[in-house]
């Protein structure tokens, strides 16, 4: 339920409604607008009716949401969502690149991406430390080791760095380390992990489900939001459909829905996308195109050795041609780099 406020309404008459909301056992999130202040309740399954607040001072109107999701809701919330990744900011005007390898093999190994990627013009470092591994007998990732490389690299380029949290066991060490904490595809349901995560108050890259919905996607987004936590970036990399050309298919028209639907930023990921280096440059330009808050790119200074993902790693120098080609359809659409 979403209570706006009288544009004349005081702050005592939002405390009354987070106060009869709270008398009723529900959460109350007032978010203050340029114009009147709204409040969301939460935590309601339907049994409380309007009338409930409709008498109080102050209260314009009392909006049920339709949707089953609340925080995450433009409804909620009109305003696009700007989230700091280590001071870089994800969902204003800016495009941002998220680059770097899949996973973290070596120091060398990161450093030498890192500063690849830096010099091209990436804004935040990827690289996975837990790796999330269809077969048992695959690189598993080098778990904290990964994470202090991953640090070392950033004290190199001053790179904020993104990397994934796999368990709730290490939902505290990742934080530690980490300026935003990606949860997988495969996770993206795991509700334990999204509390906890929701709980560091840190950033959250939220992957879509390779066969999530859109509503059980921004519901995974809103249990972050339910733990107070408003920094989701939501990840577009690909659902599985029956093409047997990409390794999954890019579901780009997901931008312009979460836009409408949500104010959260949103990135695509073409590299998980599409599985093929050759795909990730068309599709990186068709994201942005799209209306996308920015691109997630695994890249590998020797992709034929990389541990995990290399066919679809971009070397550096594709890196450098992607950088070039996005940068004229980032203007195009009224953005900048
Ligand atoms: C990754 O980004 O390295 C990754 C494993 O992605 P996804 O969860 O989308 O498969
Ligand atoms: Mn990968």
């Amino acid at each position: 339920m979403l209570i706006v406020m009288d544009r004349s309404a005081t702050s005592a008459d939002v405390e009354g409604v987070v106060a009869a909301a709270e008398r009723l056992g529900l959460k109350a999130h007032p978010i203050p607008g340029a114009q009147r202040t709204a409040v969301g309740i939460t935590g309601n399954k339907g049994a409380v009716g309007p009338g409930a607040f409709e008498a109080l001072s102050g209260v314009l109107e009392v909006l049920r949401v339709s949707h089953p999701y609340k925080l995450v809701s433009r409804e909620f919330h009109p305003e696009d969502t700007i989230v700091s990744v280590g001071g870089v900011l994800v969902g204003g005007t800016r495009v941002v690149v998220i680059a770097g390898p899949c996973a973290v093999e070596s120091l060398e190994q990161t450093l030498t991406i890192a500063k690849e990627v830096k010099a091209r013009g990436a804004d935040l470092l990827r690289g996975g430390a837990y790796k999330p591994r269809t077969s048992p007998y695959a690189f598993q990732g080098l778990g904290e080791e990964g994470l202090k490389i991953l640090a070392a690299a950033r004290e190199a380029t001053f790179l904020p760095v993104v990397t994934e949290v796999l368990d709730t066991a290490h939902v505290e060490i990742v934080a530690h380390y980490a300026d935003c904490l990606q949860i997988g595809a495969r996770n993206m349901q795991n509700f334990e992990l999204l509390k906890k995560a929701g709980k560091t108050g840190k950033p959250v890259l939220l992957k879509r489900g390779m066969s999530a919905t859109l509503e059980e996607f921004l519901l995974a987004a809103e249990y972050v939001l339910a733990e107070g936590n408003p920094g989701v970036i939501l990840c577009e990399r690909g659902i599985r459909t029956f093409t047997d050309f990409t390794r999954n298919t890019l579901d780009l028209s997901v931008v312009p829905a979460v836009k409408r639907l949500s104010h959260l930023p949103i990135v695509v990921d073409p590299s998980h996308g599409t599985g093929r280096r050759e795909k990730v440059l068309p599709m990186s330009r068709a994201s942005i195109a799209a209306g996308a808050d920015g691109i997630v790119v695994e890249v590998h200074h020797k992709p034929a050795e990389a541990l995990s993902d290399g066919p679809q790693a971009l070397t550096p120098d594709m890196f450098g041609e992607l950088m070039a080609q996005i940068r004229p359809i980032v203007a195009a659409v009224g953005r900048t780099t």
